[in-house]
């Protein structure tokens, strides 16, 4: 197992439409305990193999809430292989998202309350989730990165803001507005950077 380096947006893969899974060789199973260490270690809710520079469909969700606390030692952790939504509330609601592949920046995401997930799991027995909240959340961001798409393609524009930190702020920061077109040359700048650095160490 190892912690792996976490992809910003402007590169390539997560733009990327995911492969499915055909087999659960042992490169999967690898993969996916890359994928729950890398997660643990960025103390995300959830995190999805284009993040980590593999265009296949395997995601990690934590499980979390009122009645599933971390309990003591290891947080609870959902691994899903191909997973798909196969029922939806009608019910949706605004939340804030931030996303490991767009750090620092949070948006406002309307997204359904509650769904169901159908998926494979690292045993290769068929999983069904059924989530509300922010797992549900969760869920429908790490999924919607299988499909190349981010939050910012989905946040309401004008919701966009820079977490800068700031000592004089209750929470240890400000919210700096930003625009879709500013995040993207941003991290873009970021990216082509790090994968340079990257390539130079392998
Ligand atoms: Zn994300």
């Amino acid at each position: 197992m190892a912690v792996r380096r976490i992809v910003y947006l402007g590169e390539p893969v997560l733009r990327e439409q995911a492969g499915a899974i055909e087999e659960i060789s042992d490169d999967v199973v690898a993969l996916a305990q890359d994928l729950v260490e890398t997660m643990l270690e960025a103390d995300g809710l959830g995190l999805a193999a284009p993040q980590i520079g593999e265009a296949r469909r395997v995601i990690a969700v934590r499980v979390v809430g009122e009645d599933r606390e971390d309990e003591g030692d290891r947080p609870r952790v959902v691994v899903l292989i191909n997973p798909e939504i196969v029922a939806t509330s009608d019910e949706r609601e605004e939340g804030t998202e931030g996303c490991l592949s767009l750090p620092t920046l949070q948006g406002q995401v309307e997204r359904h309350v509650g769904v169901e997930v159908k998926a494979v799991g690292v045993d290769g027995e068929e999983i069904v989730v059924s989530a509300e909240g922010i797992v549900a959340r969760a869920l429908q961001h790490e999924i919607d990165h299988l499909d190349g798409i981010v939050f910012i393609d989905r946040a309401q524009p004008d919701s966009l803001v820079w977490l800068v930190p700031d000592e004089d702020e209750e929470d240890g920061y400000r919210e700096e507005p930003t625009t879709v077109e500013e995040v993207v040359a941003r991290f873009e700048k970021i990216s082509k950077r790090r994968m340079a650095r990257a390539a130079g160490k392998s």
